[in-house]
């Protein structure tokens, strides 16, 4: 039997005035940002729903409720961290993660770098091993309105004990 298993992680956030707009851990200058009871980082959450699902730990709503002011405006990195070392703990290494942003705007390739090199060092793995992609979906549906932006993430782990 192999020692590979596979993760699928999906989140939305809206779009609203008056709030930083965080993307794996980078801050991208834009007039908007996105609503949510952390940074609400949608990359990051995504990446983390990938990593707990491979690892079928649940969710990041059952480890971190937004009904916990604990997590209130909190960098979803920090959030992040403490998946890695869950899955650590329970004996998983990441083995990679491939993750797309689905954005109208702001453009989001001078980001990219960054925001897998933020998500590789939180976790504790090699930046090769962290791909973040982005596209717009053609002006369609609530991305493609500029009402939200979606993430999607993939993640392959291994059972090391
Ligand atoms: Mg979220």
């Amino acid at each position: 039997m192999t020692n590979l298993r596979i993760g699928h992680g999906y989140d939305v956030h809206r779009l609203v005035e008056g709030r930083a707009l965080i993307l794996g851990g980078v801050s991208v200058p834009f007039e908007k940002g996105l609503l949510g009871h952390s940074d609400a980082d949608v990359l990051t959450h995504a990446v983390m729903d990938a990593l707990l699902g491979a690892a079928a730990l649940g969710d990041i709503g059952m480890l971190f409720p937004d009904s916990d002011e604990t997590w209130r405006g909190i960098s979803s990195l920090v959030l992040l961290e403490q998946v890695g070392c869950r899955l650590r703990t329970e004996g998983f290494g990441i083995v990679n993660l491939d993750t797309t942003v689905l954005a109208q705007a702001p453009k989001l390739s001078p980001y990219r770098v960054r925001m897998a090199e933020n998500i590789a060092r939180t976790l504790g793995i090699d930046p090769s091993c962290v791909s973040v992609k982005a596209t717009t979906e053609e002006g369609l549906g609530f991305t493609g309105e500029g009402r939200g932006i979606a993430a999607h993430a993939v993640a392959l782990v291994e059972r090391t004990k």
